[in-house]
Formats: structure tokens, sequence, C-alpha cells
């Protein structure tokens, strides 16, 4: 459930009418509801009430806004972090190191020691070696560093390859067959406080049974470690539920989400970590965008939106849906393609769709582009960088300025050679 909805044949975002923001702000821009990211954040949490401890951590890529973390913050949210700039985004926002979690494939020595100095409350580690070196950069500072070992279970999540994480040939965790050896030698170092393992296999999962399976391999696991004489406290269930993006589209909801993990962990005896991303942002935002042109086409009319490609890149990269409606519908109906302005055939949003007829002028949106949306974003084709407004019931702000084509300019350099 979102709160973006018409009235009086008008989209509005909570109490705002979305033209109002066109209005002040311009298009394309990404529009953002408080109250949908906090009632995503309260749903997710009470579906997890019957799985014991839980500590839940916003995977912030999904939508690193300061503004939105501030949000998820004050709902109690800890981070879910990828890099140092991400870390020091959760910090500003006023989420407590102790509460960020560090995942991340390939974290650089120095950003392990920028987050040992913040004193983030846990590293995942991705493999043996990072380990050994987070242990030696906190034994140096007369510390241990928490943390936990990701591991790859080897399941296929059914989703999307590019985001598709946990079988055995992805690049992340470490294999499971080799956890047991890795967490014995590792749990030697006197730098890491070594509390458990970690999992996380993909996202948009539009089913349950891959993550039931994976946690089921985590439970043995955790059986092995703890007969080898290990103390398990910690498991860091990932993130990856999927969100609707069609009309129609039928997925797990957190509830039936919190009634398998509940089961999967009854006897783990642990505090769980989580990672939700996507099921929190995703239904939160919506790209508005003006209709710069309808295009006559050999087969189709072409709707050229000023959104591109470059403010909404799931399309190109994932051939993501993305749902498109008129800000003020007339009724009429149109078959179309949705495209943006980059020079690019895969900067196109949809291919003989069923749309809200529009003309040249009208304003849409793009749904459910509150997650992998604006932090994707790029410059391409030297466009602006799409702006992001937040409402807040009657009120909204520009939480991310447009950043535009001169201000990135001004930052190249000719070299002295090349001046004339
Ligand atoms: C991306 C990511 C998440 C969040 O995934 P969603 O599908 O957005 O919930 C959680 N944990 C890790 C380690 C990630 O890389």
């Amino acid at each position: 459930m979102d709160h973006f909805a018409y009235r009086d044949g008008v989209m509005h975002a909570e109490d705002v009418a979305l033209p109002a923001i066109a209005e002040a702000v311009g298009t394309p821009v990404y529009v953002y509801s408080t109250a949908t990211f906090r009632r995503h954040a309260q749903v997710f949490r009470e579906a997890l009430k019957g799985a014991g401890r839980v500590h839940l951590a916003y995977a912030i890529k999904a939508n690193p806004n300061v503004a939105v973390l501030r949000v998820l913050a004050d709902e109690g949210y800890g981070a879910d972090v990828v890099s140092a700039g991400e870390m020091q985004r959760a910090l500003a926002a006023g989420i407590p190191a102790s509460d960020i979690v560090f995942s991340g494939v390939g974290k650089t020595r120095r950003e392990l020691a920028q987050a040992l100095d913040a004193g983030i409350g846990q590293f995942n580690l991705e493999l043996e070696e990072e380990g050994e070196v987070l242990a030696a950069l906190a034994h140096a500072r007369g510390e241990r560093a928490p943390a936990v070992l990701r591991v790859n279970p080897d399941v296929d999540a059914g989703t999307h390859a590019k985001i598709s994480t946990g079988r055995k040939e992805n690049k992340f965790g470490v294999a499971i067959d080799q956890a047991v050896a890795m967490f014995d030698r590792l749990s030697k170092q006197d730098g890491l406080d070594l509390r458990g393992v970690a999992i996380h296999i993909g996202s948009q999962l539009a089913d349950l049974a891959p993550l039931e399976a994976a946690y089921a391999r985590i439970g043995e696991l955790v059986a092995e470690l703890r007969a080898a004489g290990h103390t398990i406290s910690r498991v860091d269930l990932g993130g990856g539920l999927g969100v609707p993006y069609k009309p129609g589209d039928v997925l797990p909801s957190p509830a039936d989400y919190g009634a398998m993990v509940a089961r999967a962990t009854a006897d783990w005896d642990v505090e769980l970590m989580f990672e939700p991303g996507r099921v929190i942002a995703g239904n939160a935002g919506v790209l508005l965008t003006e209709v710069i042109w309808v295009k006559p086409g050999v087969v189709n009319p072409y709707v050229i939106v000023d959104a591109a490609m470059n403010d909404l890149a799931r399309v190109a990269m994932y051939d993501a849906y993305h749902d498109f409606v008129a800000v003020e519908p007339s009724g009429d109906r149109m078959t179309a393609n949705i495209a943006g302005p980059v020079c690019e055939t895969g900067d196109t949003f949809a291919m003989g769709r069923d749309i809200d007829a529009v003309k040249s002028g009208d304003l849409g949106i793009f749904r459910t582009a509150g997650a992998y949306g604006a932090t994707m974003a790029s410059t391409y084709n030297s466009r602006a960088l799409v702006p992001e407004v937040l409402v807040d019931g009657d009120r909204f702000a520009v939480v991310a300025d447009r950043i535009h084509p001169e201000t990135i300019l001004a930052a190249e350099r000719v070299p002295e050679w090349l001046k004339r």
C-alpha cells in the first residue's frame, strides 16, 4: 500500500497534488511519500514480531537520500551499508554507529579502518583475508571487531540474474561447505569477535521458497558451528523481499515472510538481523515526468518523456517493469511505446503498452521508483542529475537538488597543454 492516489482526478502524493511539485521543482523529479516509508517500516517490523530478538538494518543502497534515512532512523531502523560513503550518510542521518552493518564484497582497507574508527556494530566478512586484515587493524587499536561471516548457500533465488547473489558462481559470500573450517580459523584471530553468519541471496524475490531453503541451510550451519564449539549469537538473514511492480502482481507479504522466518528459525536462539531495502522504499517513490512529444511510430506512437534511462536505470538494466499513469487522466487510453530522450535504444520504458492517453505537456509518473531509482541516476548525455522531493502530509521539500550540467562541467579541467 502507498500514499499515491487520485483526488478529484489529479494524482497526489499524500495531500500534495503532483502538478504543484512539477511547477515548483520542474521535471523529471523523484517524489517520495514519508507516510509510505513509515508504513512499510512499521509493517515489516510488525511482521517479525514472532521471530524473537530482531535487529533491522535498512539497506540504504535502495534509497540513500539523507532525509529518507532520517525518517527510517526515526522508525528505529539501523543501516546496512556497502561503502564508506553510505556509512557517512547513515551517520549524518543520526543512525547510531552501533546500529550499522557493513556489507560488501570489496571493502577496502581504508574503508575497514574508517568503519572501525566510527565504531560500527557489525562487519559482514566476505572472504578469509578480509577477516585477517580487519582483525589486524582492530588488534592494533586494542579492539575486537564485531563480525559475522557471509556464506553463499548456493540456492537459486529465481530472480533476474543481475540481482541474484546466492548461487555458488556469484561473487558473494564464502562457499557454505568451507564455512566451518574458515570460521574455526578466523575465530582464533585476536582482533575479531566472530558472532555468527550472514546470507543475502538476491533481490526482488517473488517466492519465499528459495529464502526458506537458504535459511534451512544456515540453520544446519549454525548447528555445525555450535557442535564445533563456537558461540553463535547472531544470524543476518539479509534482504531481498520483492515488491509488486505490475498491477495484479502478487508477492509474498511481509506477514507471510515473518511467519516463514519464525518457522525456519524457531530453535536457533540467536539475534536475527534483517537488511530490507526494496520492500521499504520501492513503493514509497514515483518518478514524475512530462511528455515532450508524442511521436508517430510505425507500429505504435512513441511517448517521449523528459525522464530517461539516466534517471531510472532499472528498465535498461534489468528489463524491469514500471507502471506508467497520467497525473490527470482524461479517461481515454492509447497503445504506445514510452521512451526517454537519451540516444540509446535501451532508453525505452515500455513497448506497446496500454496506457492513459497523453499528449505533449501532460504529466505522468512511473510508479514504484522509490528503490534503486535516484540512487542509480547518472548524468549520461550531459543531462542534469535528477532531483528528489519528500512529501509529508500537505508539505513538501526538495531533499536533493537538481545538479545542472554546468555544475558538472565546472568540475572538469582542460590540462595546460591543451589550452589555447
Ligand atoms: C542489496 C542488499 C540488500 C537489500 O536488498 P533488497 O532486495 O533491496 O531488500 C540487503 N543486504 C545486502 C548484503 C545487499 O547487498
